[in-house]
């Protein structure tokens, strides 16, 4: 399925993309997922990430924490293999950076080590501010073969765009575009009626999602999502657009079970995109 300009966003877009999983797979098919995150205060945030990557298909997932004094395990979810964030690059097929990462010196070093891994790369959050502060990191992610994935919320895009949060929401799909050219990725800027630009110019806006979203945690939620489907082996633009419509759609759908808008909380989220993904 082809982005086209200005489309709105529909489930028919990727539905093409979700095979049915044969009888006889094994994990080694579905990649191997990171997520670099996760400071002293903010551990939450990158585990709320592998989680969700893990609940979209990923094979396996890894988080490397960055709080020294961390959890080795997170017993919600013993599945994931909690590691030195630095041997992460080695191990997995795709890499998600930034959330609760906070803005420390080891922070960046993880970015710019992140930044040179070849195979697709998500950053958000804090690696979304690091990337604004660094014209080095900018270069070298305006070089990578694979676009990188940013996911700012409106502060985080006035943030890399060096203007107030007041004109991004002025004018979203302008600003979406130009964040997608300066830094020569996939973006999407996101608040209700989430932007997808893509490096090439096409754009779509996503109309799935509600109110309950605006909930501590969602945007990590999305970030593993398409982190699960960029491990699989998505083209990344298909696994951006893709995630946003499905974490959108997933809001939706717990909204019809009286699950929100009012305390919908992110942990509920990956497991109603996962019941989709295997709905749809
Ligand atoms: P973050 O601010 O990083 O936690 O990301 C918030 C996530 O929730 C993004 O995916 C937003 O698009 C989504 N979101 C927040 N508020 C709304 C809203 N009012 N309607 C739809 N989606 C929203
Ligand atoms: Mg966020």
């Amino acid at each position: 399925a082809e982005a086209a300009p200005g489309r709105v966003l529909g489930r028919e877009f990727f539905a093409a993309a979700l095979l049915p999983r044969a009888a006889n797979v094994h994990k080694g098919l579905f990649g191997q997922a990171g997520v670099i995150g996760g400071a002293t205060g903010m551990v939450g945030a990158a585990l709320l990430t592998a989680r969700a990557a893990l609940m979209a298909g990923a094979g396996r997932v890894y988080g490397g924490v960055l709080d020294a004094g961390g959890p080795v395990v997170d017993f919600m979810q013993p599945e994931i293999m909690l590691r030195a964030a630095t041997d992460l690059h080695l191990l997995c097929s795709a890499l998600a950076v930034g959330p609760g990462m906070g803005l420390s010196e080891i922070a960046a070093q993880q970015l710019r080590r992140a930044v040179a891994f070849s195979g697709p790369l998500l950053l958000d959050a804090d690696a979304l501010t690091l990337l604004g502060q660094s014209p080095q990191l900018q270069s070298a992610l305006a070089r990578r073969d694979v676009p990188a994935i940013l996911t700012p919320h409106p502060a985080e895009a006035a943030r890399l765009m060096q203007c107030a949060t007041s004109d991004v929401q002025n004018d979203r799909v302008s600003m979406a575009l130009e964040m997608a050219r300066r830094y020569q990725s996939h973006v999407v800027l996101k608040g209700a009626g989430s932007v997808v630009a893509l490096r090439d110019g096409r754009w779509l806006i996503n109309t799935t999602g509600n109110a309950g979203l605006a909930t501590a945690g969602s945007g990590d939620v999305l970030s593993g999502l398409v982190l699960g489907l960029l491990a699989q082996g998505w083209e990344p633009a298909l696994a951006l657009a893709a995630g946003v419509h499905l974490h959108g759609a997933a809001a939706d759908w717990l909204s019809g079970q009286g699950v929100g808008p009012v305390g919908l909380t992110a942990s509920e989220i990956a497991p109603a995109a996962r019941r989709l993904l295997n709905m749809w």
